[in-house]
């Protein structure tokens, strides 16, 4: 692939110049960033919406009939228009605002479950999930007499959908899956799999947070019926996130937190709800960090997620020409229909020791399990290096990456 098959509308030099932590320098090296699947950098704008925010709008949402309370209602519902539109929602209180993924698939976990699963349900996960995807039906299990089932993944790393419809075949409650793997970069076929589940009467919760910063998502062609997202793994900030998941559904859901802001009236004999989503915001929320994920979807779709996409498939192209050339080195994971993320072990190199050693050069990485043990047992490892790359991210950056695991095989190895 050539840089002629970068959208004409991204112009790296000039996005990376939108990222102040970029031209950073780490151990005396230019910052080359691999780790956005962890948590991607902002960009300036960002910042700088949440510094105006602080500086010229904070007061408590929703309460105040003053006037700086007026513009902070309006700049944090604004940000909920924007994330439903980018969602494609029906409508903006389709969005529940989380602190992220996590908290969002507890929700569904704690409150939807609490109501619609009990003992002897079955529900469907997969051996691919974030421990976030995995941990709160767990908890639900525990909590109901409830049964979980994992949909096997195959030695590429896909999922096994012979053995979903075998699992569906137990009528679940829910299935839920991720739509992109942290570790291995798949994309799933998350409509075919809502078809699948939904022929089955099953509910379906995708967890988003790996694939909203990659792509333009459509929850209404995706049929899916919760939708989970991180804010700061798509240039926001931390602790801001959102469950989208529609009206109907929402509103046969108990609240998930009790407090101020959700609720309508509260007496000593006891209290009604807010109206969705606010009953599901329980007390003062992330104003601010709710404020700036508004400004990063509002970059991203600046950007252009078509313009996005071109860029990282010709970056995805070029990693993996380069790594699958690297002697001793296996990759994990397709090699098609992937994001840009590549889980790899390196000679008999610990991935931790890698990932140290490519810090001496300013390379960041991420070496572990990635919150993906049942993944990691399921190839038989207990750990990967992680190379994760985003927009901002160039194909020096690819060759830095490689000079340096060569690098690292002279100190380890002795091998030149
Ligand atoms: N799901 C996937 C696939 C992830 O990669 C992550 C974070 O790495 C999460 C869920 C959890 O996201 P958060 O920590 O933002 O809640």
């Amino acid at each position: 692939m050539t840089t002629d098959m970068l959208a004409p509308s991204l112009d790296l030099t000039a996005l990376r110049a939108q990222f102040p932590i970029l031209s950073r320098e780490i151990n005396g090296h230019p910052l080359v960033f691999l780790d956005s699947a962890a948590s991607s950098q902002r960009p300036l704008r960002v910042l700088d919406r949440m510094d105006r925010y602080y500086r010229e709008q904070h007061a408590n949402v929703h309460r105040g009939a003053h006037q700086l309370s007026v513009e902070a209602t309006e700049a944090f519902e604004g940000a909920r228009r924007i994330i439903a539109s980018h969602l494609g929602a029906n409508e903006p209180a389709e969005i529940v605002f989380t602190r992220g993924t996590t908290e969002a698939i507890n929700l569904v976990a704690s409150s939807w479950g609490s109501k619609f699963v009990g003992a002897g349900d079955e529900i469907v996960i997969t051996k691919m999930e974030h421990h976030s995807n995995f941990v709160p039906w767990q908890l639900l299990a525990e909590r109901t007499g409830a049964t979980i089932r994992f949909v096997d993944v195959t030695p590429d790393g896909l999922l096994d959908l012979d053995d979903l419809d075998r699992l569906l075949l137990g009528r679940p409650k829910i299935v839920a899956f991720m739509h992109v793997s942290n570790s291995l970069g798949t994309i799933n076929p998350v409509a075919e799999i809502v078809r699948r589940a939904q022929a089955a009467g099953a509910l379906t919760l995708v967890d988003g947070a790996q694939a909203a910063p990659h792509l333009k998502i459509d929850v209404a062609e995706l049929g899916c019926d919760f939708y989970a997202i991180s804010g700061h793994k798509m240039c926001g900030p931390t602790g801001a996130g959102a469950l989208w998941a529609r009206r109907e559904l929402l509103e046969q859901m108990p609240p998930y937190q009790g407090g101020g802001e959700m609720i309508s009236e509260v007496t000593m004999a006891g209290s009604t709800w807010a109206a969705v989503p606010h009953k599901f915001e329980a007390g003062t929320p992330n104003i601010a960090g709710v404020v700036g994920f508004g400004e990063a979807v509002r970059f991203l779709t600046d950007v252009g997620f078509d313009a996005i996409a071109a860029h990282e498939a010709e970056i995805t192209a070029y990693a993996l020409e380069r790594l699958t050339n690297v002697d001793g080195l296996t990759l994990y994971g397709p090699r098609e229909n992937k994001t840009s993320v590549f889980s790899f072990s390196y000679l008999d190199i610990h991935p931790h020791d890698l990932s140290t050693i490519l810090d001496q050069r300013g390379i960041a990485i991420r070496a572990g399990n990635h919150c993906n043990q049942p993944l990691m047992d399921h190839f038989g490892i207990n750990a990967t290096a992680r190379a994760s790359f985003y927009l901002y991210n160039s194909r020096e950056e690819v060759d830095m990456l490689v000079d340096g695991l060569a690098m690292a095989a002279k100190v380890f190895c002795h091998i030149s």
